[in-house]
């Protein structure tokens, strides 16, 4: 089962993709960690996206669509693809149905976790993750017992350079101006569900569970 998880920034679109990636074996295909993952190997197209990343800015349809279409050519042992920030434009979506074309795949639905501003803000200021293994921590929901990670030990924690409240302002932006005509174009295929993405985060994995029933 293909989905793909629509969201503002600090939705809890990563946070339910990791669920699904060990609850249920599907993979997560984040673009946002592929363009930091980039980075911090320091290849020529990280460096070119770092600045437009720290903005809060969208990096360009050809840079994500290049990397969604090396993911989805690799061969692995997948229940399905989890699609975690991409698409984020009209073109990315266009892209992404004739890329599962070509490999055989389709997209059965699309899942929009609608969260208000005020919360998203709160989440997005306050969180941090582990260095190692990627956990997810925050400030004032769920800090990590004396700054150790849960899940594997590390102390080594850190905060996303765009989670601040300026780029977080172009992010919303970049989404209501980019991102959300996707809802219309979604709900036209009739592959969109809606949930709320308020609450605990078992609560809303529930909530994605019920969506993906057929
Ligand atoms: P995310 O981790 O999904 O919040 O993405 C972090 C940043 O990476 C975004 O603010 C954009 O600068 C860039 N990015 C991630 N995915 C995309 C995408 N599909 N299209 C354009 N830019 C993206």
């Amino acid at each position: 089962m293909n989905i793909i998880l629509l969201g503002p920034p600090g939705a809890g679109k990563g946070t339910q993709a990791k669920m699904l990636v060990d609850e249920q074996n599907m993979t997560q295909l984040s673009t946002g960690d592929m363009l930091r993952a980039a980075r911090s190997s320091g290849t020529e197209m990280g460096k070119k996206v770092a600045a437009v990343m720290d903005r809060g800015e969208l990096v360009t349809d050809e840079i994500v669509i290049g990397l969604i279409e090396e993911q989805l050519t690799m061969e692995r042992d997948t229940a399905g693809f989890i699609f975690d920030g991409f698409p984020r434009t009209l073109a990315q979506a266009d892209a992404l149905a004739n890329l599962l074309e070509k490999v055989g795949q389709k997209l059965d639905g699309v899942i929009e976790m609608r969260v208000d501003d005020q919360a998203l803000t709160r989440r997005i200021t306050g969180r941090y993750s582990c260095g190692n293994c990627g956990a997810v921590y925050h400030d004032e929901t769920r800090p990590a017992p004396n700054g150790v990670c849960e899940v594997c030990n590390s102390t080594a924690m850190k905060r996303r350079a765009d989670d601040t409240e300026e780029a977080l302002r172009t992010r919303l932006m970049a989404y209501y101006k980019e991102t959300a005509p996707l809802i219309g174009y979604y709900y036209a295929k009739k592959q969109l569900e809606t949930i709320n993405g308020l609450g605990e985060i078992a609560e809303v994995k529930e909530r994605i569970a019920n969506a993906m029933t057929p």
